[in-house]
This record gives C-alpha cells, structure tokens and sequence, in this order.
C-alpha cells in the first residue's frame, strides 16, 4: 500500500534486518476496548501497519483488555470493523485478556526472584510514599515481606479473598530511582469486575506497565511502537522483558502523537461528548473518529494520505484541519459526479416558457473526467434556485438575480428577473422571470453575456432532500493536556456545530444510496447519511466546502 517516506523507526527496522537481529518484522496495533477509534489512531494504524508491510513483516490487532470495567464488545467491534475500512488486514488477532494466564505465571516468578511483593499501602499512601521528581521515594514497611508470604498472599488475591483496593502487587526496582516509574511500579491490582472476555475468572488484573511488555513478548513483537508519552517507560518495559525472562525482546520505539486543530482526541473527552448528547453518538460527522469521519464521508484514501502527509517523527504539533479537508478534496475531485442542489429554496417561474413541458437537458457527471458520461436534467416553467441568489436590493458588483438583471442557469438558459412576488410580511416568495430560447446551453450562444451563473433544480420533479452542514465541534484551537483545560473543554464546544437545511436536488439523485458521494455545484462534496436517510428522504452530510485558502 501507501509507502510511509523514509523516517527513523524504519531505519531502526533497516539496521535490525541487515544485523540479523530479526529476519522478519512484526508490529501490533493495541488499542484498548474502551471507545471508538479516532483520527489519531489512524495514525498508529498506518505506522504499524504501513511499516511491518513495507518489509513483507506481520501485523496483530491485539486489544489491550486488561481494564475490564472501560471495556465492551460494542468497542472491539467498532475497531475491527474501522481498521478494516481503512484498509489494512491484520494477520493475527489477539486478546491480551487471552494471556492472563501466562502473565500470571510471570508475576509469580518475579516473587520467587525476590523481584515482587504484595502491599497494603492504600493508593494515596503509595502515590505519597513514590515521592516527587525532585524528592526520592520512600520504601512501604511492607517491601521486605517474605518470599513465601508474598506467594502465598498474591494467590489468596487471585482467589478473591480481598477486595478492591485492599492489596496490590508491587515490582520490587528502586525507590530512588530518578525514573519514578521505576519506583515500585503496581503490576497487579484487585477488581472484582465481570470481563468481556473472560467474565468473571479473574479478580486480579495486571497494569498496563507490565501487561504491555509481556504482550509484546509473548506474540514475538520485533518492535512495539507507541507515542512519547511512554518514553519515560522504556526502562520499566524493559525491566520487564528481562526479569521475566521472556524468550523475544521486543524494542519500543516512540513517535509523536498526532494533534488536529478544532477537535479533541482523547477518548474519555470523546466519550463525554457521547454520553452527555454534545453529539448523536460516536458515529456523529462532527467527532474525529474514524467512524464519524465515515459517516460525513471522508474516503481511507484521503485519510490514509493526510496521515502519511503528517510524517513520522517524535514531535507532536497539531495539525491544521484544514489539512484533513485538503486531502478529501484533492481524493473527491475526480471520483464524484456532479450534480446541483437548493439548500434553501426560492421559486422562481418563467412565464414565458410552454406550460405542461418538461425539457431534459445534457451535463457532464464530471467535467474533469469526461468518461464518467453525460446525465439529463429536467427543464421546465418552474424551477428551484436558492434564496441567497437573489437580491432585491444588491449592492455594487452582485452579479445573482435582481430585479432586470439576467443571469445563466447552469446547463440551461440565461432567465432575467421580472417580477418579485411577496407574502403578507413582506417576505420575496417567488420570482416571475423569462428565459432567452437562443441562450441554450451548448449551442455556442454569443450574442450577450452575463456575469452571474447560478444552480437551481426543476421544481415538480426534483427529490426532498435534507442538507447537513458542519462547522468545528471545538471552537479554539487543541486540547491541551493541562488540568486547567481538562476542566473546560466543555464549554468551548461550538454551540452552532451544525445546521440543518430542507431542500432539493436533481431527480437522478434518487437512487442514491448511502455513502454515495457528490459535488454539489457551488456548494462542495456531500455524502448520502447512512443513519438518516430513508426511502422518502435523502439525508446529505456536507464533507467540506469547495475552496479553501490552506496551502500545503
Ligand atoms: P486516547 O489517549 O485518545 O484515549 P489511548 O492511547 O488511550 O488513546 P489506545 O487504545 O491505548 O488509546 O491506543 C492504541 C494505540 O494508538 C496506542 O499505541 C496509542 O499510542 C496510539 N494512539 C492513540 N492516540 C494517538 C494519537 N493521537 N496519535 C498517534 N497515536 C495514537
Ligand atoms: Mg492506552
Ligand atoms: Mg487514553
């Protein structure tokens, strides 16, 4: 597939197959169960995935379900299905909660080792006693516990003698290492929750430090790549391999997170945003989720090239997102046909066109790609165009409909505005115009010209539709990962994130399906809503606008 450019875990993979280190690479996307994939994930995707096939290595999903109370099928599944739809196939599938077993097994060797113990500290006593980056940490009277006892007390913990919170088991590393990671990290801890997968077998459940490794190891990973904010870890993950006496060494190696302007990535917020109706679900076209981004209507490809776009590295900026919709764009621009729609109506009547006939007129699907063919437009004495196309009262340079004023229609004839009709309150309701027979579109017409073109849609025949157009789910920038903006991310949610709109569209649009994808003339690429659409009412997600200023 996609090749991710020269950067510097690849080199790590050059040297290690040249070395003789690994013959063959093999990398993992770990998500955990908890929440849908978003944009950012996508980006670990493609790094694991792309990487591990540029050298004709292997690729596990492995769920990283070791949490049993965040976690749920309705995850696992959402994921599987998300990879896929981006393109990639993993060649295994893996469950940590599939090596509780083995895991166990290795805690207690790291007992007999004298390399573990059971404590009774409660977690604050433990947070206080680990001490401060400028303080050393301070051992827990129960550190020196016997061999025997600690054996004894961390099966009582499997068999569900304690409860939540009464006992964890602690690595025995150093209390004063300069690393606080390395100060006595929690491997095991006490939940007596039901698991999604392995129900209620275990009360006891490994932390992610020491979890991670071993499944790494375990599914001979040659190199387990995850983002900077693990670095200070390494030397844990490392600590673990090795005192486990794991047969494989798996490398970590850490990228930059991917950040995008206007949106918030972390999953809890996600997950907020959900469960409080900020949105209408996980698959909402304004959430960065790949599930989201698919319903609006953004294609793998255009994703896949944003995130190659971004690079590989270890820093972590945020990206524009405008960039985002740079990428769909340039993907849409010679893949979608191209058709007219009134997001917001005005009649308009010409009265000097036959009453009763009907006229089908030609138009390119697209002109950019003539081999897409030609589809037929109805023409007759009634048509749609928009509201904002008018103007009773223009001011300099408006070259839409005015009074007297004569523009073309697209694909059809030059109409000058004769007549404006008003309701009670004064409100424009319908336009009286005559068209121009000579002015056809496609016979050459020179006569005169006009400076305004603008999209309409013939009034009997055209097909309901509604228009859904988005705007930033967060106003202001990026998430931020202080505790101040963790507070308040809430409340710069964009109150105006989405406009719904009743209209019309060409009546060759109603065998759209959903997913389908279109350029509406003038108001950019739209996609058929999978959720909304029904057999009486097309449902359209605006992907992007047509223009933008953004520059790559
Ligand atoms: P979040 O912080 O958004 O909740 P997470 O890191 O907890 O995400 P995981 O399910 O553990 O979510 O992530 C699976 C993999 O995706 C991890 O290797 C993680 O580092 C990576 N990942 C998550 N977010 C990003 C991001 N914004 N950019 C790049 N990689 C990411
Ligand atoms: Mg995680
Ligand atoms: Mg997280």
């Amino acid at each position: 597939m996609d090749n991710l450019g020269s950067n510097f875990i690849k080199d790590v993979m050059i040297k290690d197959l040249e070395s003789g280190k690994h013959d063959k690479i093999i990398t993992r996307f770990p998500p955990e169960p908890n929440g849908y994939l978003h944009i950012g994930h996508a980006k670990s995707i493609i790094i694991n995935f792309g990487l591990a096939d540029e050298f004709n290595g292997k690729t596990n999903l492995r769920f990283d379900d070791t949490n049993p109370l965040k976690e749920d099928v309705e995850y696992v599944n959402s994921i599987k299905e998300d990879v896929k739809w981006l393109g990639f196939e993993w060649d295994n599938l893996f469950f940590a909660s599939d090596y509780f077993e083995e895991m166990y097994k290795r805690a207690v060797l790291l007992i007999k080792k004298g390399l573990a113990y059971v404590d009774d500290l409660s977690a604050d006593e433990i947070r206080e006693y680990r001490g401060t980056l400028t303080s050393p940490g301070k051992e827990s009277p129960y550190r020196d516990r016997s061999i025997e006892e600690n054996l004894d007390l961390f099966q009582r913990m499997r068999n569900g003698e304690f409860a939540n919170g009464e006992k964890v088991l602690r690595a025995k590393i150093d209390m004063k290492s300069p690393n606080i990671n390395l100060r006595d990290p929690v491997i095991y801890r006490i939940s007596h929750a039901t698991h999604h997968n392995t129900g209620d077998k275990w009360c006891i459940y490994p932390m992610y430090a020491f979890a991670h490794p071993l499944e790494d190891a375990i599914e001979d990973v040659t190199h387990s790549i995850c983002t900077v904010e693990f670095e200070d870890q390494r030397p844990l993950y490392n600590w673990v391999v090795e005192q486990c006496e794991m047969a494989s060494k798996p490398q970590q190696i850490e990228f930059g997170r991917l950040n995008v302007t206007n949106t918030v990535m972390s999953k809890r917020k996600l997950k907020q945003l959900v469960d409080e109706g900020f949105v209408d679900g996980w698959d909402d076209p304004r959430m960065p989720t790949i599930s989201g981004m698919r319903r609006k209507g953004f294609t793998p490809e255009s994703i896949r090239n944003f995130v190659r776009e971004t690079g590989v590295s270890k820093g972590s900026g945020a990206v524009d997102s405008q960039m985002l919709e740079h990428f769909v764009r340039e993907d849409l621009k010679l893949k979608a046909p191209r058709t007219m729609g009134i997001l917001n109506p005005l009649k308009v009547v010409i009265t000097n066109y036959p009453e009763g006939q009907i006229e089908l007129l030609d138009a390119e699907i697209n002109p950019e790609v003539p081999e897409m063919g030609m589809r037929k437009i109805p023409f007759s004495r009634e048509i749609y165009i928009e509201k904002d196309d008018f103007m009773e009262n223009p001011p300099a340079k408006y070259f839409r409909l005015f009074p007297g004023n004569e523009v073309r229609l697209k694909h059809a004839y030059f109409i000058k505005c004769e007549e404006v009709i008003k309701d009670i309150n004064g409100e424009v309701v319908e336009l009286r115009c005559t068209y121009d027979p000579l002015t056809k579109s496609g016979t050459g017409f020179t006569g005169r010209k006009v400076k305004g073109t603008i999209h309409w849609v013939e009034a009997n025949n055209s097909v309901a539709a509604e228009f859904r157009l988005y705007e930033p789910l967060i106003l202001d920038s990026t998430e931020e990962e202080n505790a101040e903006e963790e507070k308040t991310f809430l409340d710069k949610v964009n109150p105006d994130s989405l406009v719904v709109l009743q209209g019309f569209v060409e009546p060759n649009m109603r065998e759209s399906m959903p997913h389908d994808k279109f350029q509406f003339f003038r108001h950019g690429y739209f996609n058929v809503d999978p959720k909304h659409t029904t057999v009486d009412k097309l449902v359209f997600n605006r992907i992007v606008s047509l223009k933008s200023s953004f520059k790559i």
